[in-house]
């Protein structure tokens, strides 16, 4: 939501600036400091919300320039949105973390070309899938490579994290077209594919379709869907983010039925896209049925009566996704789901804090994200489950190399994945 700026407000881009409203919503009472995995490892208020967003008021107020160590307090920032589900007088941290970031891509003070080349990136590459799918080609061949682990070894540092990220069991991308599949009489359901989601974690996807299909749905993903643009919001493409949300809006509106997500953050953005559309004229309504159907995958299976059970009995350790849990405020549902597979369900220590994965964070601060992927690994390794299960992409990466740096047994799946197995030997559904 782009808004009018306080006289005298030194933002570099006014019309994405955060609201005035949004930032006179802190009361400073420091509630959130404790959610916030960059304070809880720093220490400090200029690496907490509450300091942040006082950095973002010196601007809105004309008492400070955009200056290259806000622009670094900001970027440290998971947009985790850890903060904004505890704060008790709503500030709507991610909206002004996004028109932060929106100022910074105005203004970058350091790292220009870094930004620059990771705009075009986004761009030119995520939001392209014949591109994306080109990109990635490679990456998914030497993740199933035999070799890949004396590879690994031969790369250096930031690469090597870079390749223990990736799942070795994913198959070719998902094909939207043979992603049809279900009775004939049954729900419709849209499946949302995604960007990197959809090249990288093909048979996530799969796995997806089966347990709708499973649960009586008839599936279905609309050809013309892109990426959800939340990576774009994010770093601050404010103006690309709604280009892609009014392609997808516009590919789902023929298509009947609920819009299904298994990617925490996208369906976080998707839900959010009446927000990111609001100032465009035309648009309101659109967004708001478009968000109005969009189900995460365990939220639309929790609500269905008589699903398969399953006896799969395993020390399953669910971590929670935070744009599940944070932004879409699920974190009952896939719980719930594991348990009634037969799973034993075990919480570890920290299982809602942000595992450092936050799209590209991993690339942009390696340091912090792998100091929180070592807190992740140290609580599996206290709590010992045979398999960690997620509803986001980019933590199902984080959690692969968690386990392998500290040298876990522990399988990584995705929620999908673990309900498909568990199922697979499951009595039918009693319908
Ligand atoms: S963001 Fe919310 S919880 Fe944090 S200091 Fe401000 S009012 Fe308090
Ligand atoms: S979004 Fe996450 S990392 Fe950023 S200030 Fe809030 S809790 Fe901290």
């Amino acid at each position: 939501m782009a808004s009018e700026t306080t006289a005298g407000a030194r933002w570099p881009d006014p019309a994405e600036a955060p609201a005035p409203a949004d930032l006179a919503r802190c009361v400073h009472c420091g509630l959130c400091l404790t959610a916030c995995p960059t304070y809880l490892v720093t220490g400090l208020e200029t690496e907490s919300p509450r300091g942040r967003i006082q950095m973002a008021r010196l601007i809105a107020d004309g008492r400070a320039d955009l200056t290259p160590a806000i622009q670094a307090h900001w970027s440290l920032c998971l947009q985790c949105r850890a903060c904004e589900a505890v704060c008790p007088s709503g500030v709507p941290y991610g909206r002004i973390q996004e028109h932060a970031r929106a100022q910074v891509q105005a203004r970058p003070a350091a790292g220009r070309l870094a930004l620059r080349l990771r705009r075009l990136a986004l761009r030119q590459v995520a939001a392209r899938p014949r591109v994306l799918g080109a990109a990635l080609a490679p990456v998914r061949r030497f993740a199933g490579w035999r070799l890949r682990g004396i590879a690994e070894r031969l790369l250096p540092g930031r690469l090597r994290t870079l390749a223990r990220q990736l799942p070795s069991n994913q198959g070719a991308p998902l094909r939207l077209e043979a992603a049809a599949a279900g009775p004939a009489e049954g729900e419709p359901v849209q499946l949302f594919a995604g960007c990197v989601m959809r090249e990288l974690f093909g048979e996530t996807h799969r796995a997806t379709v089966r347990v709708l299909a499973r649960a009586g749905a008839r599936v279905e993903a609309p050809p013309a869907q892109g990426c959800c643009g939340a990576l774009h919001a994010h770093e601050g493409d404010l103006a690309f983010a709604r280009r892609l949300a009014k392609a997808n809006i516009a590919a789902f509106e023929g298509a009947e039925g609920a819009i299904v997500v298994n990617s925490a953050g996208c369906g976080a953005a998707m839900k959010e896209y009446p927000q990111l559309l609001a100032g465009e004229p035309g648009w309101a309504e659109r967004a708001a049925a478009f968000a109005a159907r969009v189900r995460d995958l365990s939220e639309w299976l929790a609500a269905r009566p008589g699903l398969p059970r399953g006896a799969w009995r395993v020390r399953a350790a669910y971590q929670d996704a935070c744009h599940l849990a944070h932004v879409q405020g699920i974190r009952r549902e896939p719980r719930a789901l594991l348990a009634a597979a037969g799973c034993d369900l075990i919480e570890t220590e920290g299982a809602d804090t942000c595992c450092g994965a936050a799209g590209l964070y991993g690339l942009v601060q390696p340091g912090m994200s792998a100091e929180l992927r070592r807190r992740k690994a140290d609580a599996f390794a206290a709590a010992r489950p045979e398999v960690i299960v997620t509803g986001n992409p980019g933590c199902h990466l984080q959690y692969l190399a968690a386990v392998r740096e500290a040298g876990l047994g522990a399988e990584v799946l995705h929620l999908a994945e673990a309900l498909d197995r568990a199922w697979s030997d499951s009595r039918a559904p009693r319908r």
